[in-house]
């Protein structure tokens, strides 16, 4: 079952600049920042009430945040929605004909399970299902 959304991942070139606008003038809360060495990536995590904005930066030339930024620019880069159940999950979204990007799930930040779906099978969105640690 989806259960909300879990977060809104942005892409910065830097996460120190990007903070000027989001936390000191639009005054979110900045919970914390984190490596996410598998996505070569370094996050900061923005509390919006119930839900979170992530600021993702690459750490790293080949990081995939890196290659979005070099191609696309700045700017909203994935859509991420809590499910239970995620292994399960992926099984019948595959069987459904949907792209995964991720066939199994994988440690995202925070412990919680993570995958991408690719965004030809959801109308150009980036989404990313995840399963948070209990
Ligand atoms: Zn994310």
């Amino acid at each position: 079952m989806i259960r909300g959304i879990d977060h809104v991942g942005i892409a910065v070139k830097s996460i120190n600049e990007a903070k000027k606008f989001w936390v000191d003038t639009l005054g979110l809360k900045l919970s914390h920042i984190e490596e996410v060495p598998e996505q070569k990536a370094r996050v900061a995590v923005l509390k919006v009430g119930e839900t979170t904005i992530e600021l993702v930066e690459p750490t790293s030339a080949d990081s995939p945040i890196q290659r979005f930024i070099e191609k696309r620019g700045e700017g909203l880069h994935h859509l991420t929605l809590q499910t239970d159940h995620l292994a399960e999950r992926l099984k019948s979204l595959k069987d459904a004909n949907v792209a995964l990007i991720d066939e199994k799930p994988r440690l995202g930040a925070s412990g919680a399970k993570i995958a991408f779906l690719h965004p030809k099978s959801a109308h150009g969105v980036l989404v990313e299902l995840c399963e948070p640690h209990e």
